[in-house]
């Protein structure tokens, strides 16, 4: 079957805040680039990021890039790659003033500078103190930002693709990345997208859990993809756990809450945070908050008439501040726990919110596919930027604020490096492999015409169960192990899906399946990787191996598809201008 070809310079499948600042790049330069996004560009998972994005701009107080980095690294519970996060750090300022120029709304302070705010983990003066450096338009930062970033793209001639999924990477004889294959869901067509280079801003997959603050597109496309294609997965057993989501709703409510001054309170009324993190209390960082949660609840100090979830009260700040910089919460408190913080406390649970692993690449947003005696082999014309990315600025637990400013400051020099190679490596597209569509349609194919087999609800179900159970905020060998033995029966059923609607036009059923295919390789990734690393860190938290172990444990794990096997990877210990940030216990 012959499959129509569309040939742009540079392809980007995400348009998200990571796919759109790369495609500006890509653009502003002149490129022909196309950007495909399952849904309006707007709609991206981006748009409901609320606290802000960080950066030492020092606005309110003295503030310096080393200590941005410094809190960064120690976050990362030191699986972080310093190279990569010395970049990042150093670069916000003008990250964030670059967004200012490119008509960001920020709320400013008194004096016309950007607002900023206490977030967790974020410290003056190499840990001691929490400093205001996230950057903030309201609760509605990420909303801000995306529209910013599609308007600058629409007038630079960004090609949109609205609409599209894309289904697979396409690679040549020599492994090179030389397009992707997708499906336009409005007609239900494949089509091969060829390009000179690929990047990938496919956002996160915390649709894996059960209860996620994520969105339904969530689903990890990026990874299955790239999974498929042969190349590891880096990390996939960090998985942070935002404190405060609505409890059984899953909404979140921005830590914002609490750097504007909200507080955690158990049955007791007690602010326990005080207890466990006497410094920093409910600032610090997200997966110390977490199972300080977690513990509470399970030791009977939790709210309500089941005793599951704990308060977050904010009413002190009185009405002035709760409406003018926190209105968005307000109105999600309303509508999703029933109850006003301005005069009652929100009920709130730790729920899944954001994948510290992903596609790994180097802090130019190259990706690599690590081999033995070479941890740094390229992919030649492949990219990745944003949440799918590890590039591994995260390590093992993410501070608040900081993916805003990974996506602008990774997407930007992703698009830098696309640019290089284009010009310098592919002046001229690579020849397609033949039959390069052939994988995609075959597995179209196969739901099309499947007839016996197993509902794609229940199958996806399952797998959310499983990993909900099996990889929550505590682990233990035996959970682990039982739920990679129970995510490997739910692997056998996904072969067997089958959609009972094979229309062409619009069909959801299609999609939501495909998607399936994915997130069952992110969920496989996830549950093998955790069972293997023995040692807490971070947000991967095990009651059988509480402490961490740096002899045996200071490195990245890469999860193999094929054969479902770990490598290993050192932790970049070089920061690029300064000294390396030598481990420590890690106390807030
Ligand atoms: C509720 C919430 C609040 C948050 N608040 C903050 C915050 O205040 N500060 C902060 O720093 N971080 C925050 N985060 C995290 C941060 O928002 C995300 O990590 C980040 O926005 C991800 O951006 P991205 O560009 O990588 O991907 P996304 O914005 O998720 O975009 C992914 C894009 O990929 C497209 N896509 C996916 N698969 C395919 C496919 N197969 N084919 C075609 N297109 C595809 C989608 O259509 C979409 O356009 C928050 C996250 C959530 C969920």
């Amino acid at each position: 079957m012959s499959v129509p070809v569309r040939r742009f310079d540079a392809v980007i499948v995400g348009a998200g805040g990571a796919g759109l600042r790369a495609a500006l790049q890509l653009s502003e330069a002149g490129l022909k680039t196309a950007v495909l996004s399952k849904v309006f560009p707007t709609r991206s998972h981006t748009v409901a990021a609320q606290g802000g994005i960080s950066a030492s701009l020092g606005n309110v107080q003295e503030d310096r890039w080393d200590w941005h980095m410094y809190d960064t690294v120690k976050g990362s519970d030191w699986l972080g790659d310093q190279d990569a996060i010395e970049f990042m750090c150093r670069k916000a300022p003008e990250a964030v003033i670059e967004l200012e120029h490119f008509g960001m709304p920020f709320d400013r302070l008194e004096d016309g500078k950007i607002y900023q705010r206490p977030f967790g983990g974020h410290m003056a003066d190499f840990g001691k103190t929490p400093v205001q450096r996230a950057c903030a338009v309201a609760d509605r930062t990420g909303h801000a930002m995306l529209h910013t970033l599609y308007q600058r793209n629409v007038r630079a001639n960004t090609q949109f693709f609205v609409e599209w999924m894309a289904l697979d990477l396409i690679r040549d004889a020599d492994g090179d990345v030389v397009g992707v294959t997708a499906l336009e869901l409005e007609t239900g067509d494949i089509f091969i997208i060829h390009a000179k280079a690929v990047l990938f801003a496919t956002g996160g997959g915390g649709r894996i859990y059960a209860a996620s603050t994520n969105a339904f597109i969530n689903t990890g496309d990026g990874l299955g993809m790239t999974a498929r294609a042969g190349i590891p997965l880096e990390d996939m057993e960090f998985w942070q756990f935002h404190p405060t989501g609505v409890a059984g709703a899953g909404v979140l409510i921005t830590e914002g809450v609490r750097g504007e001054g909200g507080i955690l309170l158990n049955s007791n009324g007690e602010r326990f945070m005080e207890r466990y993190a006497p410094n920093a209390k409910d600032l610090a960082s997200r997966d110390v908050v977490s199972r300080a949660m977690a513990v509470e609840i399970f030791e009977g100090r939790g709210c309500g008439k089941n005793k599951d979830h704990v308060l977050l009260k904010l009413d002190h700040l009185g009405p002035e501040i709760i409406n003018h910089r926190l209105p968005g919460i307000r109105e999600i408190a309303i509508k999703f726990a029933g109850v006003d913080p301005i005069k009652e406390p929100i009920p709130v649970v730790p729920t899944t919110h954001y994948m510290m692993g992903g596609i790994p690449t180097n802090y130019k947003g190259e990706v690599i596919s690590p081999r033995e005696g070479d941890d740094e082999a390229r992919v030649h014309g492949f990219y990745a930027a944003g949440e799918c990315a590890c590039a591994s600025v995260h390590g093992a637990n993410r501070l608040g604020t900081n993916s805003l400013l990974d996506l602008v400051v990774f997407g930007k020099s992703a698009g830098e490096s696309m640019i290089e190679f284009i010009k310098n490596e592919r002046p001229a597209h690579k020849p397609l492999p033949e039959n390069a569509a052939d994988f995609s349609l075959a597995r179209v194919n196969r739901l099309e015409t499947q007839t016996d087999g197993e509902d794609v609800d229940a199958v996806r179900r399952a797998l959310q169960q499983t990993v909900q159970r099996h990889a929550g905020v505590f682990r233990t060998q035996d959970v682990l192990a039982e739920g990679v033995a129970q995510v490997r029966e739910v692997a056998e059923r996904v072969k067997r899906i089958k959609i009972k609607d094979t229309s062409k036009t619009w069909n959801t059923a299609r999609m939501e399946a495909l998607e399936l295919e994915n997130l069952i390789e992110v969920a496989m990734a996830t549950m093998i990787s955790a069972e293997a690393r023995k040692e807490s860190r971070g947000a991967h938290a095990r009651d059988d191996y509480p402490e961490r172990d740096d002899a045996e444990w200071m490195k990245h794990t890469l999860y193999h598809r094929e054969g479902q096997k770990l490598t290993y990877k050192a932790v970049h210990t070089k920061p690029l201008t300064v000294d390396y940030i030598q481990p420590q216990k890690r106390v807030y």
